[in-house]
């Protein structure tokens, strides 16, 4: 399918071939589901909410729900307020949520409607709440519009008020409700009192019930979106999804924070456990998980040792997913987002240089037409990333893993971790599974050993 991808790699500015990232309302509304009884809302025309919704559905195999303000010609001249209030009233009287968040579109923001202004204008019943994040997508990617959501509803809810406690909150970053869970457990193996926000646990990974609810169990609580004012210090997992929410509750409450990589593979779990230990001993037991993952990759080694893989996707997973595959002595070669920033790019190399990997290209702001051409060049023995890279994969015959958003064409993903000493425990299984398979497809029929 991509066959005639050329090799040669042309500098190129302003265009993006086959991109590596979507846009920010996507993550808005994934941030807005994380929270109890919330209506996620997007200020722009029926076809971009369509999109977004269906991305994300497509991921999670469960409906997201979100409306519209459903601009038509009108609204695109004279702004989308008139739209906005009409859909606010419509939705508390139709599908009465507790709470809408309300993102923005391309289109509303080159119009430049003034959402504060809509917002405080409007009438909104007495025990609702509207809330908002500006999210344009000609910048940043769906990563910078879930933080900007993240954000959005600390700015409007979190109370400088809330009585100062020992609870602690953790913001998850841009992943799975099978991520949550598992930081979850080990919090709560910890005897954390904590407030996980947002949670999409219970909501984007609902149990059958035979019925539909619009509004699961899951999702914060707005009360504890109100407490984050009052809690002890804040552990923002991810610098591209959770830096800039800890920052606004910060400047807000004055709520501590410490801004740490995603718990991906060993040392990130080791420093997120100790941050949250906070000094304290660690159970007995998350030592012992810890041991497990050790002890398996020990048993892997001489399959991934000196692998060479390319990995792509979201930043903060990628950097998670490039230093886990250093621990376990494989050799990146290529590490690309689609989100810009160079951050990422100094983050990234600074983790590879604790290796001593200094041959390895690492691009923000890249795409796959790129990576393709990069992996055509210099080839490698393992691809790592979205459902996106399975067309390289096809084209260039290359083992393939799926981790990280989204996958589209595979099932389970979203209840798996890939965080923790248990989510490395599966990560581990994935690669070697892809490398092991590829021995057996390619090895001689004498080879073909059923026993390590
Ligand atoms: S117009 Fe903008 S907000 Fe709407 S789907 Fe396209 S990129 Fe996303």
């Amino acid at each position: 399918m991509l066959d005639l991808t050329p090799k040669t790699l042309a500098d190129r500015k302003a265009l993006r071939i086959n991109p590596c990232k979507t846009c920010q309302p996507v993550g808005a509304l994934y941030a807005a589901l994380g929270v109890h009884r919330c209506m996620p809302h997007s200020h722009g025309s029926q076809g971009c909410v369509s999109y977004h919704r269906t991305f994300l559905t497509r991921h999670f195999k469960e409906p997201a729900i979100a409306a519209s303000s459903s601009f038509t010609e009108g609204a695109s001249v004279f702004g989308g307020g008139a739209n906005l209030r009409a859909a606010v009233k419509n939705i508390f009287d139709v599908y009465d949520p507790d709470i809408i968040a309300v993102h923005t579109t391309c289109l509303s923001e080159t119009i430049g409607d003034d959402l504060n202004a809509y917002i405080l204008e409007m009438d909104i019943p007495d025990d609702k709440l509207v809330v908002h994040a500006n999210t344009p997508s000609y910048v940043g990617s769906h990563v910078t519009g879930y933080a900007n959501m993240v954000a959005g509803f600390i700015r409007y809810l979190a109370d400088p008020r809330a009585p100062k406690g020992d609870r602690i909150a953790v913001f998850p970053g841009f992943v799975n409700p099978g991520d949550i869970r598992e930081l979850k457990h080990l919090l709560a193996r910890m005897g954390k009192d904590f407030i996980m926000f947002p949670d999409q646990c219970g909501v984007m990974d609902a149990p059958m019930k035979g019925v539909y609810e619009m509004y699961p169990d899951g999702g914060t609580p707005i009360d504890d979106v109100r407490a984050l004012g009052g809690c002890r210090h804040v552990y923002a997992l991810g610098h591209a999804a959770s830096e800039e929410p800890a920052d606004v509750l910060d400047k807000k409450c004055r709520v501590p924070n410490t801004v740490l990589p995603l718990p991906v593979g060993v040392a990130a779990t080791d420093a997120f456990v100790m941050a949250v230990a906070a000094g304290g001993a660690v159970p007995e037991d998350i030592e012992d998980e810890r041991g497990r993952l050790l002890d398996l990759m020990l048993d892997v080694n001489p399959h991934l040792h000196e692998r060479k893989l390319a990995i792509f996707g979201d930043p903060d997973t990628v950097a998670g997913l490039t230093a886990f595959a250093l621990e376990l002595g494989m050799h990146p070669k290529f590490v690309i987002t689609g989100t810009p920033g160079e951050a990422f790019v100094h983050r990234t190399e600074d983790i590879l240089a604790g290796y001593g990997v200094g041959d390895c290209t690492v691009k923000a702001a890249s795409d796959l037409f790129e990576l393709h051409q990069m992996v055509k060049n210099h080839p490698v023995d393992l691809l790592v990333g979205s459902s996106y890279g399975k067309q390289i994969a096809k084209a260039e015959d290359i083992p393939f893993v799926r981790l990280g958003f989204p996958i589209l064409d595979r099932y389970a993903h979203s209840y798996m971790p890939m965080v923790g000493y248990r989510g490395a425990m599966r990560i581990v299984e994935l690669l070697a599974g892809a490398i092991m398979d590829r021995y057996d497809r390619d090895c001689a029929d004498e080879d073909l050993e059923a026993v390590m």
